[in-house]
């Protein structure tokens, strides 16, 4: 179970109260969002990018979870696939 890097709780969405956003901000790995603990991509309701975006490892991109590098990323809001 991740947790937020702010508060240590393990919430998602509104109600932090360190986080400068008020919102939890997960320390996640590449298999959840950090900001609402889903496994999928896409739409997040809790990201302020509209964006599911994962935490890093296993060389997938935060964003879409393609292993590829460059543009071409769907959901990241540069183009680009990051790592
Ligand atoms: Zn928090
Ligand atoms: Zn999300
Ligand atoms: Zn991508």
């Amino acid at each position: 179970m991740s947790h937020c890097r702010y508060c240590g709780s393990s919430s998602h969405g509104s109600g932090c109260s360190y986080s400068p956003t008020g919102k939890h901000i997960h320390i996640a790995d590449s298999s959840e969002c950090i900001y609402c603990g889903s496994s999928s991509y896409g739409s997040c309701s809790y990201s302020p990018t509209g964006k599911h975006k994962h935490g890093h490892g296993n060389d997938k991109c935060a964003y879409c979870g393609s292993t590829s590098y460059g543009s071409g990323c769907s959901y990241s809001p540069t183009g680009k696939h990051e790592h």
